[in-house]
């Protein structure tokens, strides 16, 4: 008997995974035990003791033996009241919005389909496009990080995208773009577009009004920056007709049961949820101004619970090592280079630790 010859597993990687993936690097999320953690634009605060209890009172009842209810319909309607959903427009969910994103993609995809955004933006855009095999084409940003809607509206004639994502206010650089270029943005685009409202707790502006009323705009929310980034959970607004479509490629229990149970809740004390944003909201503008007073920054203003700035040419990646040594974690963008040179992105935290930031920045320059 002959024995079988077994290839070696980079051969079979080679020869069975997609190109495309293996020329990614997987997301990487950096441990962050001990210290300051401003790298990931969650809300600092905790719940108060007497609402931890009441939480884990009714967790206690939840169960865990059955599937949880796949069209989550209780949730729904108190994300529809608690986001203002407008009448016109139905609701579809996942598990954060990240999955929403790959759920639009998904259904999608196809060969030549193109997916385009503006570059700075949220990376996920780019990464689930090149998990789908869909082309991503991104459109520069002025250098104070505004839109240049002549050269998006160039590029939409250019490459008819299946789909357009607009983050509103855009991570990572905490801007609104001006409303009535996303209005052209929006007329002009050929298939779905998409505006990510994933910071609207802390911006002065939202699209929801359109939402059910455009037939071609949805409108993406989640509850992660709102103090819950644990549960996993995004929204979609628009119009029953393309969302029953992206329904389609949704597993059927996206959500678990203990997410429904506990956003439910949540938003039953949405005056807490609130309170919080708005003390994140003052914190910002301190810290803002904290990091204005340094010599040598450049800050970019925000409409988020993060704030961009720029360090003094080739210095960025030597100051966040330096801050990371000092314990305090933010994220490093200057790697990603082009309008991220130099780029630094720190969170919004709690008093304390906003000032521990701003005393380790000022040792690290
Ligand atoms: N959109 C934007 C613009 C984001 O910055 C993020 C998270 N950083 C998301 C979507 C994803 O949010 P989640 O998956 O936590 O709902």
């Amino acid at each position: 008997m002959t024995k079988k010859t077994y290839k070696s597993i980079a051969d079979s990687i080679n020869q069975w995974v997609r190109p495309e993936i293996r020329a990614l690097q997987a997301y990487h999320v950096p441990p962050a035990t001990d210290c300051i953690k401003l790298d990931a634009m969650e809300n600092p605060y905790q719940w108060p003791e007497a609402m931890v209890d009441e939480w884990v009172g009714l967790v206690k009842d939840v169960e865990l033996n059955r599937y949880p209810d796949p069209s989550a319909s209780l949730l729904k309607d108190r994300l529809r009241n608690s986001m203002s959903v407008p009448e016109g427009a139905d609701i579809l969910l996942g598990n954060g919005s990240d999955e929403l994103i790959q759920m639009l993609l998904m259904a999608l995809t196809g060969k030549n389909k193109t997916v385009l955004s503006v570059a700075p933006s949220f990376v996920m855009y780019d990464m689930v496009a090149t998990y789908t095999g869909m082309n991503y084409i991104s459109v520069p940003l002025n250098d104070d990080f505004s839109l240049d809607a002549a050269a998006f509206l160039a590029a939409i004639e250019q490459h008819t995208p299946a789909i357009i994502f607009i983050a509103y206010p855009n991570n990572p650089t905490g801007n609104l773009f001006k409303r009535t270029d996303l209005q052209k943005i929006i007329d002009a685009a050929p298939g779905v577009i998409v505006i990510d409202e994933a910071y609207h707790a802390f911006a002065d502006d939202s699209f929801m009004d359109e939402a059910g009323q455009v037939n071609n705009l949805l409108v993406m929310r989640t509850v992660s920056k709102m103090g819950l980034a644990g549960l996993r959970l995004g929204l979609l607004a628009g119009k029953a007709e393309w969302l029953n479509e992206f329904d389609k490629v949704r597993l059927p229990y996206n959500l678990n049961v203990l997410t429904q149970a506990t956003a439910q809740f949540a938003l039953q004390h949405q005056s807490v949820l609130d309170a919080q944003t708005e003390t994140i909201c003052k914190n910002r503008e301190l810290l803002f101004n904290a990091l204005s007073e340094i010599e040598g920054l450049q800050v970019y203003p925000s409409q988020a619970n993060f704030i961009l700035f720029r360090t003094r040419k080739g210095e960025a990646s030597a100051i966040f090592n330096k801050l990371k040594e000092a314990g305090v974690l933010i994220k490093n963008l200057s790697p990603t280079g082009g309008a991220l040179g130099d780029c630094l992105r720190v969170t919004v935290g709690m008093p304390e630790e906003n000032t521990a930031f701003i005393k380790a920045l000022k040792a690290a320059i």
